[in-house]
């Protein structure tokens, strides 16, 4: 997990501790300082270190079960109101899913073109071999 992911995690414990718990901005309470202390603590002794996936994508399940199921809770409540929170990063994934669009578009249109001709040139060939 690299260190924006880390950001990201506390960001979201925040957000669910301050929408599910009541607690002040900026503020954890015990449960989720617990929490956000565990996911530090495992950090620092996973294997993979900061090359490491988004703990959820992670194979190796270094969370005990409770903490898991706590991570993954607070992952359902915030992740969906993370767009809300940080407009500009969701305006980056939109541009970005834009510009994705429109090179995917063109690059269809380059494959139609050398697909028609692959098929031409196919045809042809196994005219010549009929014979
Ligand atoms: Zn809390």
């Amino acid at each position: 997990m690299r260190k924006d992911d880390l950001a990201t995690v506390r960001f979201m414990i925040e957000l669910y501790c301050r929408g599910r718990h009541k607690t002040e901005k900026g503020k954890l309470c015990k449960d989720c300082q617990e929490l956000w202390e565990y996911v530090q603590f495992r950090r620092s002794k996973c294997p993979f270190g900061d090359d490491k996936p988004f703990c959820s994508n992670c194979r190796i399940h270094c969370y005990k079960p409770e903490m898991r199921e706590k991570i993954k809770e607070v992952m359902r409540y915030s992740g969906p109101r993370m767009i809300f929170y940080d407009p500009l990063v969701a305006f980056a994934h939109l541009r970005e899913t834009l510009q994705r669009k429109s090179r995917e578009k063109k690059m269809a249109n380059g494959k139609n073109e050398t697909k028609g001709k692959t098929n031409a040139t196919g045809k042809t060939e196994k005219g010549e071999d009929a014979k």
